[in-house]
């Protein structure tokens, strides 16, 4: 059962005297009274901000917005306040209005690679869709800071009509990933609406919703949610937790009732300085998530959007979060660990090395322990020449099982058809020279 300790206890009192665990349990109870400026954040954290420090978040605040569940407060040490990792990712800093050079609205370039409004297509075979303009809490470090708060309305039938029917007419996508603001703020309705809609067509064959819910509202996970969200599956649900404080008994609760529902469970964390920027820390919490049956997806490197430069490490430091994870723990306790390249170059992961060198015939390798090995390589592998006419070929694909297939980008550099030796920018000067007669024959 989920606890109702005297923390949430003080808290919902302070809220209305006659607040009772029913009551704060009720999710709609905890929108209802999410707390929206720091004067509120004081009087129910029993805290009281420097008067200079207070001016200048009141200040922060009309830029980017605060909203907090009063059970997420609950999750906040108020001795320490000033570190504390929950404090950290839901009370703005005085740092969010320090702009710095490197700072962009849209780093990850989303709304350039939008063909309609909500979809962000990057890859080739899934696409992003933003159903939602609304989160239970407003991340410190959220990505798309522009938007927070801004139309904090949910996109209306019309435009989710117009993402569907972008789907629909692509036949090359897949996978859609579903992403706000926070999907599970919808209502079971209009959710169940967007999802009967992507079932029927045929070439999506997973949905995947991205949802801090677990994290800031465990309690919206309700039977009649989960009893919806089941008639989709192959559903997907990829969470958000950052620090193992964030992991309480009634997080947990929420995710054993995901996990029992039969949905695979992954979790995508932020390296943020100052929250999580610890080994120590990353491990208790792959730890507690495999624990919980969530797999830790993705750790990504703190964006380069506006009002973040604060939460920014290193990439070192991740790097070195990995080295202490890959060997030490559990395989699947390990996230990959990747920059989303600003201008919409997408994930690119970044990993420690552990291939040392190389000859014509053996590897040498590194492990976790730094015991160095080699590998020999077969002496007699025919490697089998590809011209992607599968049905000569004796490795036995039935060619309505392949996937069309066209190599792109490094993997047509390896392609045996055809494939460029090089891949050249478009304005590189050096062949610029060459068009212009410049070089020999
Ligand atoms: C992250 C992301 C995806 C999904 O990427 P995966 O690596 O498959 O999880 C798809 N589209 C966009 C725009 C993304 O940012």
């Amino acid at each position: 059962m989920s606890k109702y300790n005297d923390k949430q206890k003080f808290i919902a009192e302070r809220i209305d005297e006659t607040t009772v665990k029913s009551k704060w349990m009720d999710w709609r109870w905890q929108l209802k009274h999410a707390v929206h400026d720091i004067g509120m954040v004081e009087k129910l954290l029993d805290i009281r901000m420097p008067a200079g420090e207070r001016r200048k978040l009141e200040k922060t605040v009309k830029k980017f917005p605060i909203s907090v569940t009063p059970y997420y407060l609950s999750l906040i040490d108020t001795e320490d306040y000033i570190n504390d990792p929950v404090f950290k990712q839901a009370v703005p800093s005085v740092h969010e209005l320090t702009l710095s050079a490197v700072d962009m609205a849209d780093p990850l370039s989303e709304d350039k690679d939008s063909p309609v409004p909500g979809i962000t297509h990057r890859y080739p075979d899934r696409v992003l869709f933003c159903i939602s303009n609304v989160c239970a809490m407003y991340c410190r470090h959220c990505t798309r800071k522009r938007r927070v708060g801004d139309v904090d309305s949910i996109p209306d039938r019309k435009e989710i009509q117009a993402g569907l029917h972008y789907i629909q007419e692509n036949p090359v996508i897949r996978d859609v990933l579903l992403s706000g603001g926070d999907p599970l703020m919808l209502s079971e309705e209009y959710l169940d609406w967007i999802l009967t809609e992507l079932r029927a067509i045929p070439h999506v064959e997973v949905i995947r919703i991205g949802t801090r819910i677990p994290v800031v509202l465990p309690y919206r996970i309700t039977e009649p949610l989960v009893q919806m969200l089941k008639k989709h599956q192959p559903l997907w649900i990829n969470t958000h937790f950052n620090h193992p404080r964030e992991i309480t008994a009634s997080s947990r609760e929420a995710l054993k009732h995901l996990a029992d529902a039969g949905f695979p469970l992954g979790n995508q964390s932020v390296l943020l300085a100052g929250v999580n920027d610890c080994p120590r820390i990353m491990k208790r919490l792959v730890h507690k998530l495999v624990q919980n049956r969530v797999r830790p997806y993705y750790l990504y490197q703190c964006d380069l959007s506006e009002g973040l430069s604060h939460f920014r490490t290193p990439i070192g430091k991740g790097i070195e979060i990995i080295e202490s994870l890959i060997g030490h723990t559990s395989g699947f306790a390990v996230p990959t660990y990747v920059i989303d390249a600003p201008g919409g170059g997408g994930k690119i992961p970044v990993m420690p090395n552990y291939l040392i060198s190389w000859s014509t015939n053996k590897v040498v390798l590194r492990n976790y322990e730094g015991v160095i090995c080699t590998y020999k390589e077969p002496d007699s592998y025919e490697p089998i020449f590809c011209d992607r006419q599968c049905e000569n070929c004796t490795l036995q694909l039935k060619l309505d099982d392949a996937s069309e297939y066209q190599a792109v980008g490094i993997a047509s550099l390896l392609s045996d058809l055809d494939g460029p030796v090089s891949l050249i920018p478009r304005d590189n000067e050096r062949l610029e020279r060459r068009n212009n007669g410049n070089g020999r024959e």
